[in-house]
């Protein structure tokens, strides 16, 4: 081989290896997708980003000021600009989340938030915000994402992307599950069916950063598998694909 045209293959195969892994994972509420998404940024050494956080902590901080998630759009998309959050993952692995330095982890996790969030990630100019404010929460370094237009719009150049669905039924049983564990309480089955079935309808619909299965990820579904296969299934993927092989 020429030295010149040596020298540029070490060279690309330098820049392949010390290129940072941006993996992103989407889908619907109730996939496993944070479970999945903290348990791969755990294996791969990673920094983990909720980007429904964000989303959530916008629509806590909105419902502070009293503001409505459709009629006040214009005066929450300003707010989105300078949201003051913080996002952490602690040593146990669940992920604490800030407001100017005040914890509302379990705070942006109940359903008024959760409707609210779903009705303020409709706005553009709410998502162009909170887009550009998870570019900036990233680590260059290396990230795991998860939400539901990470691989398409927040890191369409991302170098892995997976896609999780699964049976309704399912999801709202593990969503029920998820709740119980945060609050204590049971909320009735037919509640979170028709809560599910109002997010994905928003936000399969939307003009902006719709739910879409990104082109190129890789589609999973988890109904029948546990956190640990579909993390194995990513793992098994990123492995093969690593841009330094
Ligand atoms: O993922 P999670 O259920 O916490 O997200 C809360 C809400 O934020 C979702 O119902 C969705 O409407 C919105 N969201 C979004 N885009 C993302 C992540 C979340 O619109 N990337």
């Amino acid at each position: 081989m020429p030295s010149t045209k040596r020298a540029r293959s070490t060279r690309q195969r330098a820049n392949a290896s010390t290129r940072s892994l941006v993996i992103t994972i989407d889908g619907p509420a109730g996939v496993g997708k944070s479970t999945a998404a903290k348990t791969l940024a755990r294996r791969l050494g990673l920094m983990y980003l909720d980007t429904g956080a964000t989303y959530r902590t916008l629509a806590y901080a909105a419902r502070r000021r009293q503001l409505h998630p459709v009629a006040d759009a214009d005066r929450i998309a300003e707010l989105a600009r300078q949201l003051p959050i913080e996002l952490r993952v602690r040593d146990d692995g669940s992920l604490q989340v800030r407001l100017s330095g005040e914890d509302i982890s379990a705070a942006i996790r109940t359903e008024e938030v959760t409707e609210a969030a779903a009705l303020v990630s409709q706005h553009p100019p709410v998502r162009r915000a909170l887009v550009k404010r998870q570019r900036e929460l990233a680590d260059r370094h290396g990230v795991v994402v998860e939400g539901r237009d990470t691989g398409s719009v927040v890191f369409p150049k991302a170098s892995h992307k997976f896609f999780l669905d699964a049976d309704p039924e399912v999801r709202a049983h593990r969503r029920q599950r998820e709740l119980a564990r945060l609050y204590g309480a049971r909320s009735p089955i037919a509640q979170i069916r028709e809560q599910l079935h109002f997010r994905d309808g928003l936000d399969r619909t939307r003009r902006v950063g719709p739910l879409v299965k990104p082109r190129g990820a890789i589609a999973i579904n988890t109904t029948h598998r546990t956190i640990n296969q579909v993390v194995q299934m990513m793992l098994r993927h990123i492995r093969r694909n690593r841009p330094e092989r």
